[in-house]
């Protein structure tokens, strides 16, 4: 059991020693607009954690989609999310809900409202309902229609129901009270009429409940004990109480606040991700450099290490921007510890090791990852002619400069110490080949006297070698605060957030890699087979998860 402790588990805590609850029921409840962000596993670990923390009393988590509102709602999305939800490591069981399939509830709950002449209809304009809303100075103006009978406004409802009455032509509102400090308790509308086919119950429905009526129902009927969300909704909170006080509900949930989950480098809400698809700025929600689980997930990053950012950043009421470099701090940990090591050369440069003879291939064995014994080694073949990367060598080298430089030795990874003899260079000064001889007997054994010999370098046969994609991906947006800027925060793109390599030269391996598996591209960085492009033994495409090391420090 996790000794996780925070303010909302101290009073989950308290209500199940006192004898409050027998046990906990919490939800996740997304609207199914839009893929899941890296701020909704805050949520999703809060109350997926809570119900696997209290299990032995049967605490559980609902997946409820909250899929109230006809307009926007897709089964893309609703399959997405229990996909990302799935794989951040979460069970929902037999608990997964939709909204929708209460709408007969809210309709009899609206109805309960009206006999108890607690909500009325009101046919003001739209414009005229906001006008009289009043401000934070001044109270609301109670509407013409306030005090009209129950059978009217039964009626009236009905007339709504049935499609009788237009969009925008009447409202279902709660009479609570027009000078309320908290403007959501100024006769609040809890329906609207709306001549919209929904994905679950099609054209059955002509008018759909507000989400501050929907939601506290939606929770009490599924015997929610504690009902968490973000803080935007604290103000909403009152109306929760007295939606649930006044309808007549199963069991009485508790709302509990606290802050979202920000990063730095990124933008958050779904309007704007979806912006950023359908503006075609990314490829689509999955984009490696989203800040969506689905983008997360193609770009290799580990599922742990947004569970392990959410625990360190923890559940507070305070507001506040985590630093994105926490994030990539805990894949490089993971991933320092669990990736197979593996060689790339990313620019390569022809060595000719003229001393081997051109018949010659033998298998060198490479260590899997030195973090981790029991990884192994494998087998890489080794020629006389190989791929290494154009920035180790050099030719002007100044004095602390490791790798190859004329008449210098270096070490091939998991294999022999190579010494320059020569090299050849085009028209331009560009290096077009290096020749190297390899001093036997220096493989797993130092240096022989008189030759320095400080680093390895990576490297891969030629004739074994096979072509890649590479995608460098970096930060989308190149501020810190991307909704802070002054042209909008497209305008503050990152315009180097995707590179792609051709051409890379790699070790047979990494053509029998899984799409979506993992590795170190060894100095480089952590990659990962594309999820969707990469083939087997086919087409090679990478993804860059992160770099070696924070190069934006
Ligand atoms: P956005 O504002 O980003 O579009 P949303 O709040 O509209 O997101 P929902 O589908 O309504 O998205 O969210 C489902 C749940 O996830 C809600 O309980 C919400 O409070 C929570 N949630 C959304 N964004 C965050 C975040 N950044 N940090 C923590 N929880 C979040
Ligand atoms: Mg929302």
């Amino acid at each position: 059991m996790s000794a996780k402790k925070d303010f909302i588990r101290d009073i989950i805590a308290k209500d199940l020693s006192s004898g409050k609850h027998a046990t906990t029921i919490t939800r996740f409840p997304p609207e199914p607009n839009g893929y899941l962000h890296l701020g909704h596993a805050r949520a999703i670990c809060l109350n997926f954690g809570i119900a696997e923390e209290n299990a032995e009393s049967g605490g559980r988590c609902h997946l409820r989609f909250d899929d109230t509102n006809p307009a926007k709602e897709e089964t893309e999305y609703v399959e997405s999310i229990k996909r990302d939800v799935a794989w951040l490591g979460f069970e929902w069981g037999e608990h997964l809900y939709f909204a929708s399939d209460y709408f007969t509830f809210f309709y009899d709950c609206a109805v309960h409202l009206i006999r108890e002449g607690k909500a009325y209809v009101d046919e003001q304009s739209i414009e005229d309902i906001r006008a009289n809303r009043g401000s934070v100075t001044e109270p609301g103006k109670e509407s013409p229609y306030r005090d009209r009978s129950v059978e009217e406004n039964l009626s009236r409802f009905e007339a709504m129901k049935n499609g009788e009455i237009g969009e925008g032509e009447a409202v279902l509102r709660a009479k609570i009270d027009m000078a309320a400090a908290n403007m959501n308790m100024r006769d609040p509308v809890l329906y609207r009429v709306l001549h919209a086919a929904h994905h679950n119950t099609g054209n059955q429905w002509k008018i759909y409940p507000m989400y501050d009526f929907a939601h506290p129902l939606e929770d009490a009927k599924e015997h929610i004990t504690h009902s968490l969300c973000t803080l935007e909704f604290e103000d909403h909170r009152p109306l929760y109480d007295w939606v649930v006080a006044n309808c007549p509900v199963p069991a009485v949930p508790r709302q509990i606040e606290f802050s979202r989950l920000n990063f730095t480098y990124t933008v958050m809400s779904k309007r704007k991700l979806l912006e950023l698809v359908n503006q075609g700025v990314v490829e689509g929600w999955d984009d490696p450099r989203m800040p969506t689980l689905s983008g997360a997930r193609r770009r290799g990053i580990p599922p742990e290490a947004i569970r392990r950012v959410c625990e360190e950043t923890g559940i507070t009421k305070q507001v506040g921007v985590t630093d994105i470099a926490l994030l990539e701090f805990e894949i490089r940990r993971l991933l320092n510890a669990s990736a197979p090591r593996r060689m790339a050369v990313m620019d390569p440069v022809k060595v000719v090791l003229v001393n081997y003879d051109e018949s010659r291939s033998e298998m060198m064995k490479v260590v899997n990852n030195p973090e981790d014994e029991t990884a192994g080694e494998r087998e890489v073949p080794l020629t006389r002619e190989l791929w290494i990367e154009r920035d180790d060598f050099m030719i002007d080298a100044p004095r602390k400069y490791f790798r190859l430089k004329p008449e210098g030795a270096v070490r091939l990874r998991g294999g022999y110490i190579i010494k320059h003899v020569g090299h050849e260079v085009d028209e331009n000064g560009e290096v077009t080949e290096i020749h190297c001889e390899y001093l036997e007997g220096t493989v797993g054994q130092p240096a022989p006297e008189g030759i320095k010999c400080k680093t390895a370098i990576h490297w891969v046969s030629v004739p074994h070698a096979q072509e890649a994609e590479v995608r460098l991906y970096d930060r989308l947006f190149k501020v810190e605060n991307p909704d802070a800027a002054e042209g909008g925060y497209q305008s503050v793109l990152n315009p180097d957030s995707l590179q792609v390599l051709t051409g890379v030269k790699v070790e047979p391996s990494l053509a029998e890699m899984e799409p979506g598996e993992g590795c170190q591209f060894e100095r480089q960085g952590y990659f990962c087979a594309d999820s969707k492009e990469y083939v087997k033994g086919g087409r090679l495409v990478f993804n860059r998860t992160v770099a070696l090391r924070d190069s934006w420090k």
